[in-house]
């Protein structure tokens, strides 16, 4: 890679920065894409995990008559539409309930979320609907029945937002793409005041060096204003993040797969509850905050999820019940004169510099598309080059999503794996299971930790063909078991780092720092 040329650098492997990646390589651009360390690390790792228009904007749009929400809205559910469609083994569309305790409030949330569903037109994903008390009771036997009057269904989408980040960069990969994990941004080159470059370190090398590029693109969310303060001191900052958590819990609050939303909490937050790897996923909270790279789950957010939980809930619910919590900053594109990080705009905002620094700020995950299309519109118009084509990701089929499921378990069949191993391997790799099957039959079916479904032949997978380095980037990110499990995660890790050392080779001492290291995120926030 030493001394190579490109037409574009893209700082930042979370949603947007893999979106671009895959957007601007399949219109021809020669492309290399940079993460500091590992993709979707940061934010986008750390969503509620639903692909959606966002009811709340809607809400917003409706009481204010405000077009721009209205457009967000209709925008985020037509790009709901095509996630569901070309990534359908990493997404997929939910059920929602939301239980009402006051009989006016049925036709209201009713109303709301009929238009919701209006508003994505062919693109629906099932009707809404009222539900009955005791229907309510069915689905969720541990809600509160004083009181409960019934409740609306809706549809949404969910997926698994760090494996759509490595699919939206396997795809790009594939297309001529070099992507690189833990390599950081340290500095830019200029010609003529231009950018014609940027430093490199590798974090695992220690090693520096430069390559030489036409333009950067600036996709790194919350550090956004720290590239483009690196490129020129005196611009103003235009992100402002936010923090969100998310605690996990026993499925027992959700055993009917069908997720519950809450409209409106004491400070007029929505807050969901969805059905996520088996488990129940509650978030999520809106807080300022500042650029950190492993922010904590702030115990106060943790006792408010919690309080909302025992309002609506007769299981008293406790602290220990917590499998595993997490914090995510939200790239919100600052307003002036404004202190409600509730008020900032959630649409994305892209800005050229004097040197060409591009830089993409806000959005949200569902949108990473659109904002990938906007940014690289941008670069074609500049560019003008007719070799170019036109964008071409609207309908383009991620990798892991081009064979159909049935002929997957066909093959799956043949090794005879446990129900749960199958149901795993489908939903975390999709047709790449095929791949993954070669693996198994040389490494073997032993698990990595007796209650989870995930063999340790992943590893030697990931490693190969998943861009892994070290033991959090296979156990949060590529199996998502930290998310779900801090404890089965810790009891898991040192198996997890033994393989990475015969993969790579790591001394003793190597593999102590590197297993030491991964405890303190556990403990600390991962
Ligand atoms: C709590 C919460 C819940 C959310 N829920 C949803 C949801 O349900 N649905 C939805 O659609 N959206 C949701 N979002 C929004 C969504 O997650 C974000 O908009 C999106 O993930 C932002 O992606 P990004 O690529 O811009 O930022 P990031 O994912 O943070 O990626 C930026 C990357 O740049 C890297 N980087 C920074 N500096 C450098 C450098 N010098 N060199 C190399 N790399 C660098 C960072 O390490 C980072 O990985 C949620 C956000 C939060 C916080």
């Amino acid at each position: 890679m030493h001394d190579k040329s490109y037409d574009i650098v893209i700082i930042g492997g979370g949603a947007t920065g893999s979106g671009i990646a895959l957007d601007a390589t399949l219109r021809g651009f020669k492309c290399l894409l940079l993460e500091k360390n590992d993709f979707a690390e940061g934010t986008s790792s750390r969503s509620t995990k639903l692909v959606h228009g966002g009811v709340r904007y809607l809400e917003a749009a409706v009481k204010t008559l405000d077009k721009s929400q209205y457009d967000l809205v209709k925008e985020g559910l037509k790009e709901r539409y095509r996630i569901l469609h070309n990534a359908p083994h990493l997404a997929h569309s939910i059920t929602l309930v939301t239980p009402l305790y006051k009989w006016y409030e049925i036709p209201y949330i009713y109303a709301g979320l009929f238009l919701y569903d209006l508003i994505s037109g062919k693109k629906s994903l099932g009707r809404t609907g009222i539900v009955g008390k005791k229907q309510i009771m069915d689905i969720f036997p541990a809600v509160k029945k004083d009181g409960l009057k019934g409740g609306v269904r809706y549809f949404d989408g969910a997926f698994n937002d760090a494996r759509m980040a490595l699919a939206l960069l396997q795809s790009a990969k594939e297309k001529g793409c070099i992507v690189r994990n833990y390599s950081e941004v340290t500095n830019f080159k200029y010609i003529d005041q231009k950018i014609s470059g940027v430093v490199i370190k590798d974090k695992t090398s220690e090693e520096v060096y430069t390559v030489n590029t036409k333009f950067v693109i600036n996709a790194t969310g919350i550090f956004c204003d720290s590239i483009r303060k690196m490129d020129d001191e005196s611009v103003h900052n235009i992100v402002e993040p936010s923090s969100g958590i998310h605690i996990v819990l026993d499925k027992k609050f959700l055993p009917n797969n069908e997720g519950l939303m809450i409209p409106k909490t004491q400070d007029g937050r929505v807050l969901f509850m969805l059905p996520w790897m088996g488990k129940c996923l509650v978030g999520t909270t809106d807080e300022e905050s500042h650029p950190q790279e492993h922010p904590k789950a702030d115990v106060r957010d943790i006792e408010y999820l919690l309080r909302h939980m025992r309002k609506y809930f007769s299981i008293d619910i406790k602290e220990s019940d917590i499998l595993s919590s997490w914090c995510g900053l939200r790239p919100l594109v600052s307003l002036k004169h404004t202190d409600d990080t509730k008020g900032l705009v959630r649409e994305h905002y892209i800005e050229q510099s004097k040197s060409n620094l591009i830089s993409i700020a806000g959005g949200k995950w569902t949108s990473y598309r659109k904002m990938a299309e906007d940014t690289v519109d941008i670069l074609q118009k500049i560019f003008d080059d007719t070799k170019l084509h036109n964008c071409c990701t609207k309908n383009y089929i991620l990798l892991g999503s081009r064979i159909n499921t049935e002929h997957i378990k066909e093959k799956l069949d043949k090794l005879e794996l446990e129900e749960d191993l199958r149901t795993h391997l489908i939903q975390t790799y999709g047709s790449q299971s095929l791949v993954i099957v070669d693996f198994i039959q040389k490494f073997g079916k032993e698990k990595i930790h007796k209650n989870y479904p995930v063999l340790k032949a992943e590893i030697y997978y990931g490693v190969k063909h998943e861009f892994v380095k070290n033991p959090l980037d296979f156990l949060v990110r590529r199996v998502g078991l930290g998310l779900i499990d801090l404890n089965a995660t810790k009891e898991s890790l040192y198996g997890v780092a033994l393989v990475l050392k015969e993969c790579f080779g790591w001394s003793d001492e190597v593999y102590d720092l590197k297993s030491k290291e991964a405890l303190k995120l556990l403990n600390d926030g991962i």
